[in-house]
């Protein structure tokens, strides 16, 4: 059985049917990826997941178990995530976003930590090793103290990842990771993803608009155009499909109109 599964999922928008139908499975120890074309549903399967919307039908389980939880609970239960449009708190500094995040995780921790207790601060102290210690497995160290207003956008890009992966998830969930970052950015980020897999065992689901990017990293890919799946498998497979060709061929032309 996969470790997170999707069954018969369906999210509207008044008229709109953002995602229909929708069932597939990711396998621990995967990294798996959701593509398809811009408006295709990718991230209301990711808010669905995460507990940001509530789908109107189908169900999610998460190793067996129903996942019907608001976005910190979900956290309790190993899954941590990234927005398509980077969210950090612009105003603080890198270093603390990370540890807004594992404090939103240890919501004892946090109520503790204001009693300023030598035990909360020797916890406040550990939260901070761990986050210099994320902050340096991404390269970004040297930020730690910098806020994170007007920081490039790859580094922001990156202290959000740091914050997710400071949670030590089991599964961890990338919504367009690659957007906005150049070819060599690219390319370093997929040897990341790789090493996050391989050396702490998590799984990754991530939602990719740039197939080429998903291509050379996912072992498995779920495709999926105006919110239904039009293919899944290897990324062997899902780049010969026709149908696949099709949907990103289409896309092209739209935009080649747009112009
Ligand atoms: P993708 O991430 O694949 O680009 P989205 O999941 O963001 O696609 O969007 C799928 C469709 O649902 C789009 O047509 C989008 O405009 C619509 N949509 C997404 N979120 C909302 C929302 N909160 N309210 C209304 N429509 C939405
Ligand atoms: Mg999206």
């Amino acid at each position: 059985m996969a470790m997170l599964e999707l069954e018969g999922i369906t999210v509207r928008f008044g008229g709109l049917v953002a995602v229909d139908s929708l069932s597939f499975g990711v396998r621990e120890g995967n990294i798996h990826g959701l593509i398809g074309p811009n408006g295709a549903g990718k991230s209301t399967v990711f808010n669905c997941i995460s507990g940001f919307v509530r789908q109107d039908e189908g169900s999610i389980s998460f190793r067996g178990e129903p996942l019907v939880c608001e976005p910190h609970d979900i956290i309790a239960r190993g899954i941590a995530r990234t927005f398509q449009n980077v969210e950090l708190f612009r105003g603080q500094t890198v270093l603390d976003n990370v540890l807004i995040g594992l404090h939103v995780a240890g919501t004892a921790n946090f109520i503790t930590g204001a009693f300023q207790t030598q035990a909360a601060r020797k916890d406040e102290e550990r939260l901070r090793v761990e986050a210099m210690k994320t902050l340096e497995f991404l390269g970004i160290a040297e930020y730690a103290g910098r806020i994170a207003y007007g920081l490039p956008y790859g580094v922001q890009k990156l202290v959000e990842l740091a914050r997710a992966l400071a949670l030590r998830p089991s599964l961890l969930l990338l919504d367009e990771p690659v957007a906005g970052m150049n070819l060599t950015e690219r390319g370093e980020l997929a040897a990341v993803i790789r090493h996050i897999r391989d050396e702490f065992g998590m799984t990754v689901l991530l939602v990719e608009h740039d197939m080429s990017f998903v291509m050379g990293l996912c072992d498995e890919i779920t495709v999926m155009n105006f919110g239904r799946k039009i293919a899944e498998g290897t990324p062997d497979e899902v780049q010969q499909d026709p149908q696949v060709i099709q949907a990103y061929l289409g896309e092209d032309a739209g935009d080649a109109e747009a112009v």
